[in-house]
């Protein structure tokens, strides 16, 4: 059994390298489990990121998330390239199992876990990401100007995407399983109006091709009767939902009806002391790499005055 931590942050996407960093520099000697696999988080998976404030002229999302880790290690923060696989956050005192069952003990810690995009599940769609696939209009909509783009979902979220993205693109089509929308009636009718948008009912899409190593277009198969067609587009959204990260937790903390972390907004307090959440585990509305570090940095100074409560 480890000695007790000030601090341990389970995750190393923007949220937890912010939260990370701020603790370290407050001198709490922070513990960061970063996640075995996807080390860096979401970031990782993707190519230029243009909207990362102070980087004029974009970053790749790898390198962003490197100067994140090298900034919190050079404060001193501990980070660990493993998985959290069981928590106790019940007492005064949590707990912490890494992979190898060992237990490690904090007096605060802080969830920054991410949540995780819906695929279609198609072969090459991991090779076609960050290559005319994607899963987030607010983040790269701008590379699609004047391109013929296709949404894949009939919620809410697609019909934003939708309509934001018919701004740059040539033409959008809204590619659904059903003749009907879940969508709220608003969007629905902000998307039925906006002459750029077409939809495909009752359809799916079930194959990408692809040329040169990106995205050329697609086979749509009709959910009904079966029969297929081609369409040219060279943009993918897709935009099915998220699942949140929040396996570990659900026993102990209070999740929302889509299973995210419910905090005591505007702070990041969960409803255990001493247990703090971060970035998109809790926000299914923004979703951003600034947002997540920002709710890092909250979580962080929670931490720190919760700590110095404790004193
Ligand atoms: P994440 O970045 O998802 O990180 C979560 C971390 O938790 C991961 O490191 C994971 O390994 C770790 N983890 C999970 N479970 C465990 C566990 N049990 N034990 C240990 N570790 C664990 N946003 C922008 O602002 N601009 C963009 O251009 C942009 N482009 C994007 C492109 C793509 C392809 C994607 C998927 C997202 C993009 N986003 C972009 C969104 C942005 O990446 C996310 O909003 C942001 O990364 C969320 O940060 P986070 O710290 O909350 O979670």
């Amino acid at each position: 059994m480890s000695d007790v931590r000030n601090v341990i942050i389970i995750g190393s996407g923007p949220s937890g390298y912010t939260a990370a960093l701020y603790t370290a520099r407050a001198s709490l000697e922070p513990l960061v489990f970063e996640g075995s696999v996807t080390a860096g988080g979401a970031l990782m998976n993707t190519t230029e990121v243009e909207n990362f404030p102070g980087f004029r002229d974009g970053i790749m999302g790898p390198e962003l998330m490197d100067q994140m880790r090298a900034q919190a290690e050079r404060f001193g923060a501990e980070l660990i390239p493993d998985d959290v696989t069981a928590v106790d956050l019940t007492g005064p005192i949590k707990t912490v199992t890494d992979s190898a069952g060992t237990v490690h003990r904090a007096k605060t810690v802080i969830i920054a876990t991410g949540s995780q995009h819906r695929k279609l599940g198609l072969p090459s769609e991991d090779a076609l990401s960050g290559r005319g696939v994607s899963y987030c209009a607010t983040c790269d909509g701008f590379f699609f100007r004047d391109q013929n783009i296709v949404v894949v979902g009939g919620g809410d979220t697609a019909m934003e995407e939708a309509t934001f993205l018919s701004r740059f693109a040539k033409s959008v089509t809204v590619v659904h399983r059903r003749d009907t929308l879940r969508a709220s009636k608003a969007m629905q009718e902000r998307a039925f109006a906006d002459p750029k948008i077409t939809f495909a009912w009752n359809s799916e899409v079930t194959e990408l091709h692809e040329t040169d190593g990106k995205l050329s277009g697609m086979t749509l198969t009709d959910t009904v009767d079966g029969t297929t067609r081609q369409l040219d587009a060279t943009g993918l959204f897709v935009a099915i939902g998220h699942d949140p990260r929040t396996e570990l937790f659900t026993d102990v903390l209070e999740l929302d009806e889509d299973g995210y972390l419910k905090v005591d907004s505007p702070s990041t307090r969960t409803n255990v002391p001493g247990v703090f959440a971060a970035g998109d585990v809790v926000d299914h509305t923004y979703r951003q790499a600034i947002t997540a570090a920002g709710t890092g940095c909250a979580a962080a100074l929670d931490a720190e005055r919760y700590l110095a409560a404790l004193a």
